[in-house]
């Protein structure tokens, strides 16, 4: 219920909006350390995102959801197949007669990364971009569940499946080479592989880059899990605006657009900061954290 009623509490949560203590936005942003000052071991820092990982990595409940949403998926992607109107991006009669295609997300939402994540707990790190660099180069990321069967069913279908992913451009050929030992089909006569920063227009927001592909394709679905993945201008705003972005389109969302749960980090967590400077030090970032959350009395 309080669920149902949170735009109207909105505004008030605004009223003590904050820079998180660890703002990276959707994974992986080179040269984005934390903005939160804690030092490497903090306690309240370095134990704040325990509950979070061990549910990703180990609740039943996370796999059943990352397997509900790509069955959900394989299913509209059948109906979109029948479907010459169908566009994830609202493409008009002109599109019927691309070939089609699905723009997929990749960490968090085709590709786990959560023994990162797990790596700078145990050592008592915060994220920095000589880490990520060394996780990605090791190839290590596993294909989140349902993932791997619903991209290969989408290609055995004629269904391009395009990975926009913020990893940065010098990361491709380690991308590449994960995706493959994950088996997940790459297409020879075609770059489906599309990071951040391969080309000037190819920045953090991933509208240039959904344009470019609806350009040549008609694009069936989208999925990810970040409200970047979907939605264009929502990298740093506020909680309130990202809902109404998100609501604007609610008859898209388990439809056409799939969302993955990452409790782990995200545009969501950036946003819980938007237009507030960084927070002092540890304490201060976590009682502003504190601050957003709803309670009751
Ligand atoms: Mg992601």
């Amino acid at each position: 219920m309080a669920a149902l009623n949170a735009p109207r509490l909105l505004p008030l949560v605004l009223a003590v909006a904050l820079v998180s203590g660890a703002c990276r936005s959707a994974r992986p942003a080179a040269g984005t350390a934390p903005a939160g000052p804690a030092a490497p071991g903090a306690p309240a820092q370095r134990y704040e995102s325990l509950r979070a990982l061990l549910w990703f990595q180990s609740a039943e409940e996370c796999r059943w959801i990352q397997r509900s949403a790509f069955a959900a998926a394989r299913r509209s992607l059948e109906a979109a197949l029948a479907d010459a109107s169908w566009s994830a991006l609202g493409q008009g009669p002109d599109a019927a007669a691309l070939p089609p295609a699905v723009i997929a997300d990749l960490d968090e939402t085709l590709l786990d990364n959560s023994a990162f994540e797990g790596g700078l707990l145990r050592s008592g790190a915060t994220f920095s971009a000589e880490a990520w660099r060394s996780w990605v180069e090791a190839e290590r990321a596993t294909a989140l569940p349902g993932a791997l069967e619903f991209v290969r069913f989408a290609a055995e279908h004629g269904v391009t499946v395009f990975y926009v992913s913020n990893r940065d451009a010098p990361f491709e050929a380690a991308t590449r080479a994960n995706l493959a030992r994950e088996g997940f089909p790459l297409r020879d006569d075609l770059d489906t592989v599309m990071l951040r920063g391969e080309r000037p227009e190819w920045k953090t927001d991933k509208e240039s880059r959904r344009r470019e592909i609806s350009a040549s394709h008609r694009v069936l679905l989208l999925l990810g899990d970040d409200l970047n993945d979907f939605l264009p201008g929502v990298d740093a705003t506020p909680v309130a605006e990202r809902r109404a972005a998100a609501e604007a389109h609610g008859e898209r969302w388990g439809v056409s657009w799939f969302v993955l749960p990452n409790p782990l980090y995200g545009s969501w967590e950036k946003a819980l900061g938007a237009g507030q400077p960084a927070p002092a030090d540890a304490a201060e970032a976590l009682a502003r954290r504190l601050g957003h959350v709803r309670a009751f009395p």
